[in-house]
C-alpha cells in the first residue's frame, strides 16, 4: 500500500458492515459480567469455542467471584486445562475473583479504570466487558478489528492503543460498539489473516489492500 493510497471512507465501511453483519455479536457465551470477564480472559490463544465449551462445568462448579476465589489452584487450572496456558489462566482468573472481592464487594466493575486495574485484564478485556455488558460505546482492538483496520488504511499502526486512537478519531461516537464488533465479523469470515477473500469482499472497492499481496 502506498502512504498515499486514501483510506477507505468510514461512512461506506458502516454501511457495508451494517448490511452485511447486522447480527453481529460477542461469539463468548455468558450470562453476566463476571462470565464474560472469566471466559474473555480464557479465550486468549484459544477459540472462542473451545472456551464456550469449557465454561458451563466451570461455572456451575465456581459461579461467582467470592466461588472462584476461594477454589484450589489444581482444580481450576484442571477445569480450564483444555484453553491452553492453564496455568496463567487459573492464577489469572482466581486473582481477578479474589480483587473484585476485595476491592467491588464480589461484583464486576463498570469502568474501563477499575477493570483494566484487575490483574490479568488489559484494555481489550476492560472493553469487550463495557460494550456487552454496560452498554458502553467502548472499541475493543482484537487481532482481528485490528488487521482489517490496517488493510483499509484507517490505521497506519500495529500497536492496540494507537489503532484504538485512530480509529476513534474517525469513527463517530454512537457507532464504535457497533463498529469493532462487525469489522471484527469480517475479519474472521473474510479478511482472513492469511489468504483475505478480496474477490468475494464487499469493500474492495474502496480498499487500499485488496488484490496486494
Ligand atoms: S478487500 Fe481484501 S484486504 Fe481489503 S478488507 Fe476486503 S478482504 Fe480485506
Amino acid at each position: 500500500m502506498s502512504p498515499r493510497t486514501p483510506a477507505a471512507p468510514v461512512p461506506i465501511v458502516l454501511g457495508f458492515l451494517a448490511r452485511a453483519y447486522p447480527d453481529a455479536r460477542i461469539l463468548l457465551d455468558y450470562r453476566n459480567p463476571f462470565e464474560l470477564l472469566v471466559a474473555t480472559v480464557l479465550a486468549a490463544q484459544c477459540t472462542d469455542e473451545r472456551v464456550n465449551r469449557v465454561v458451563p462445568a466451570l461455572f456451575r462448579k465456581y459461579p461467582d467471584p467470592r466461588a472462584l476465589a476461594a477454589a484450589p489452584a489444581e482444580a481450576v487450572e484442571e477445569a480450564v486445562r483444555a484453553t491452553g496456558f492453564y496455568r496463567n489462566k487459573a492464577k489469572a482468573i482466581r486473582g481477578l475473583s479474589a480483587a473484585i472481592l476485595e476491592r467491588h464487594g464480589g461484583k464486576v466493575p463498570a469502568t474501563m479504570e477499575a477493570l483494566a486495574a484487575l490483574p490479568g485484564v488489559g484494555r481489550k478485556t476492560a472493553s469487550i466487558l463495557l460494550g456487552a455488558c454496560f452498554g458502553v460505546d467502548a472499541l475493543p482492538v482484537d487481532t482481528h478489528v485490528g488487521r482489517v483496520s490496517f488493510r483499509l488504511g484507517l490505521t497506519a499502526s500495529k500497536d492496540p492503543v494507537r489503532i484504538e486512537q485512530d480509529l476513534s478519531a474517525s469513527v463517530p461516537a454512537g457507532r464504535r460498539w457497533e463498529f469493532a464488533t462487525r469489522l471484527g465479523w469480517h475479519g474472521r469470515k473474510v479478511c482472513a489473516a492469511r489468504k483475505p477473500k478480496c474477490p468475494l469482499c464487499g469493500l474492495s472497492t474502496v480498499c487500499p489492500r485488496n488484490g496486494v499481496k
